[in-house]
């Protein structure tokens, strides 16, 4: 089968790749059409070392010799649990002792012809949802993480969202649905255009001052500064959500140290946010409130996965096809 991954430090679409063993509870899929995200692009640049096959997000049919679910489309959460340790336990899977993610940590994803996954870890996918909507369950999984972990806000609260990726996009579209105040602040024209069309709020970056005088701010930039400007924006006592995770590259200079002091000055309460529950992101694609369709700026076969990958630079959402 054809798998993509980085082989000796270039990304590699090997026509020869050995077909998935399913451990005990995973079945086989085939992917029918997956998207590219954030951490494919920084693995394929060199900047996250990995060996496993790339891809994290996908909808796919069960493969016809599975026990169960055989034919059934699917959307999977990437992250694969032990489903035993204290935090699975306690609730906590996403932060599983033993975890593994598909396409970036310790397990294949599912740039490839076929990918064994945990029935555990998978959702059938109503009918009503079509494949390139389907994709983004993941991601909005992480989008309604992000509305959950939000302090208890008024209405009238200010909540500015920062970053104009893919994230950041569809954030803005769940919030705004229910606070008047939202406001995102990216860089790119063609993102604006976008929260036009849904009524988003939407500022370049560098307009609004840096006033401390925000409720919540919700980096999702994925950049070194974003933590630090949301930190010049949050008003004292206010939350900050954070998504960055910013790498370098190993032996590359610099760093990403940002200076914690005003979080000290100003009482703020910095949150880490990762992952989500599918059931939630699938549950925010059937209500049909959120447009996902408008962040699809390519569709690519696998066989053009570099040039894929290169377009999704533009912080849209590029998808690869399998046919
Ligand atoms: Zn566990």
């Amino acid at each position: 089968m054809r798998a993509l991954r980085i082989i000796s430090g270039t990304l590699t679409l090997d026509p020869k790749a050995a077909d998935p063993v399913p451990a005990p509870g995973d079945v086989l899929v085939r992917p029918v059409v997956a998207g590219i995200s954030a951490a494919d692009r920084h693995i394929a640049a060199g900047r996250v070392a990995s060996g496993a096959i790339m891809g994290s997000e996908f909808v796919g049919v069960v493969d016809s010799s599975s026990p169960k679910l055989a034919g059934a489309r699917v959307v999977a959460s990437p992250v694969i649990t032990c489903g035993v340790c204290d935090l699975c336990k306690g609730g906590l899977p996403n932060h599983c002792r033993a975890r593994r993610v598909m396409g970036t940590h310790a397990r294949d994803g599912c740039f490839a012809d076929r990918i064994a996954v945990p029935l555990l870890n998978m959702l059938e996918v109503p009918r009503a949802i079509d494949d390139e909507s389907a994709v983004f369950a993941w991601p909005l999984s992480c989008v309604a993480h992000i509305r959950n972990l939000l302090p208890a806000t008024r209405k009238s609260s200010f909540i500015t969202i920062l970053g104009d990726g893919v994230i950041g996009l569809l954030a803005a579209q769940v919030l705004a649905s229910t606070n008047d105040t939202v406001r995102l602040l990216g860089k790119h024209p063609d993102k604006f255009s976008l929260c036009e069309k849904w009524g988003v709020k939407h500022r370049h970056v560098d307009e609004p001052g840096r006033r401390q005088d925000q409720d919540v701010v919700i980096d999702c930039t994925g950049a070194p500064g974003g933590l630090a400007l949301a930190m010049q924006m949050a008003r004292p006592r206010a939350t900050i959500l954070t998504l960055s995770t910013p790498t370098t590259a190993p032996g590359a200079s610099g760093g990403s140290g940002v200076d914690l002091s005003p979080a000290v000055v100003n009482e703020l309460t910095i949150q880490g946010v990762r992952g989500g529950r599918l059931a939630e992101g699938l549950e925010l694609l059937a209500q049909r409130r959120v447009d996902v369709l408008s962040l699809i700026t390519a569709r690519y076969p696998l066989t053009q996965a570099r040039d894929a990958i290169a377009r999704a630079a533009s912080g849209l959402k590029v998808l690869l096809t399998f046919a």
